[in-house]
């Protein structure tokens, strides 16, 4: 297989100021067309830590990946040092150099002429094929080094970089190298441990060929399940790839979630446009993270209505009704005041369905009787209320996300229990 490696430039991300997505989102794309990530690598803006990496990386991959120090500032020293690497001299593109202006021109509108360090971004290497930039005004460079290995140099910002890996680099090695075929089948389980759905996988895991790969990947409270193969062409391994798949589900029928390698909104989502049904949500502890995800689906407008975000207490009394003296007698954080809730959104916003969330996030608030982490969750129908309580342990960003996530799939339960 096609080895590659990734190497990120920049200070901000060895500081921690910038978190490295650019190699997720790299090797997910190499991954995709069966090249295997080996290293990833991140340097700070220094001339001899990038040489080093460079010198390194090659004795790796036969693929080397970069991104960042293409800006028009002087931390950025990415271009010019690969035009020593590999021996060459600048140039300005004339190709470049007209989109550069166009950029500053038409699009940013810039008033006063072009900057001399916006110009010079149309300067490249001579020993390099410049990849066009379609999102901003650094243009990628392709060099081919004698030794057969392939290095390519890509803006740090993210959205221009992903735009040339789908436009420019990925259609290219398609031609450049012979690649395999990786296919991935991800079954998506909630409301079990990892721990204990591996206990049931043991003799399937060990009835897998070699060449499959079983994967587990735990988030807040969800767990995917990854079979991975590869082999010549695509069509023979997804054949081969299916009834093991398929085996796996057998085993984790009562926990399967989805078969498609989709978040919990989207699943949520589309359970219920199939159904013609609506949402709504009165969120408390979580601040209208339910609705956010919720509404990041494109298309969501069919299904969902809106939220009450009763964060404060007399908010959970005048807009949603929930009696003084429930709030009162049982608190904020309570089976009665989350019943309250959703009963009570669902009727103001006319909605099929509605979703509550009432908890403690921490760090401060919690009491013996309710600790930090306690979360009532309730979904009310027509005819049915169910509600859920949930005993997080996690800091204040964790418990937001751990109560979105289990809110949503009760949700669906609901949804699926009471049709
Ligand atoms: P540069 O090409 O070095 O001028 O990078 C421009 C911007 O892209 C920086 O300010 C970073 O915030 C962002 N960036 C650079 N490298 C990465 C990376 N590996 N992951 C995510 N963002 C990045
Ligand atoms: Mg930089």
């Amino acid at each position: 297989m096609l080895n590659a490696s990734i190497i990120t430039i920049g200070d901000e991300l060895l500081i921690g100021q910038t978190i490295d997505t650019n190699s997720a989102f790299i090797a997910q794309e190499l991954n995709r067309i069966g090249i295997w990530v080996r290293r990833r690598v991140a340097v700070g803006d220094v001339y001899k830590d990038i040489w080093e990496a460079l010198d390194e990386e090659r004795k790796q991959s036969s693929l080397i990946i970069i991104t960042g120090g293409l800006g028009p500032t002087a931390d950025d020293i990415t271009k010019p040092l690969l035009c020593n690497y590999f021996g060459g001299k600048m140039v300005t593109d004339p190709g470049v150099l007209e989109h550069v202006k166009y950029l500053f021109e038409k699009i940013y509108r810039r008033p006063g002429p072009i900057l001399e360090r916006n110009l010079r971004q149309a300067d490249v290497p001579d020993v390099c094929t410049v990849l066009h930039n379609a999102r901003g005004s650094a243009p990628g460079m392709w060099f081919e080094a004698e030794d057969n290995r392939v290095f390519i140099s890509l803006p740090g910002v993210p959205h221009e970089m992903k735009g040339l890996i789908q436009d420019q680099v990925i259609p290219r090695l398609l031609t450049r190298f012979p690649l395999p075929a990786i296919v991935h089948r991800t079954a998506f389980t909630a409301g079990m441990g990892e721990s204990m759905i591996a206990e049931r996988l043991v003799d399937f895991e060990a009835s897998l060929p070699p060449h499959i790969k079983l994967a587990y990947l735990p988030s807040y409270g969800m767990v995917r399940l990854r079979l991975t193969s590869q082999g010549p062409d695509r069509e023979t391994v997804e054949n081969e790839l299916l009834p093991f798949f398929d085996q796996l589900k057998t085993f984790i029928q009562d926990v399967l979630v989805t078969d498609t390698d989709e978040g919990l909104e989207i699943v949520v989502g589309s359970i219920l446009k199939g159904k013609g049904k609506t949402v709504a949500t009165a969120e408390s502890c979580t601040g209208g993270y339910i609705a956010h995800l919720i509404t990041s689906i494109p298309g969501s407008s069919a299904y969902y209505q809106g939220s009450v975000i009763s964060y404060a207490n007399q908010i959970k009394e005048k807009v949603l009704d929930v009696p003084h003296e429930t709030l009162l007698a049982h608190g904020a954080v309570s089976e009665e005041t989350v019943i309250a809730m959703a009963q009570n959104a669902r009727k103001l916003l006319g909605t099929d369905y509605a979703l509550a969330t009432s908890g403690i996030m921490g760090p401060d608030g919690g009491s013996e009787e309710k600790p930090v982490g306690t979360v009532w969750i309730a979904v009310a129908g027509a005819e049915h209320t169910a509600t859920l309580l949930l005993n997080l342990r996690f800091d204040r960003m964790r418990n937001i996300a751990q109560t979105a996530a289990q809110a949503l799939n009760f949700l669906r339960k609901f949804i699926l229990a009471h049709e």
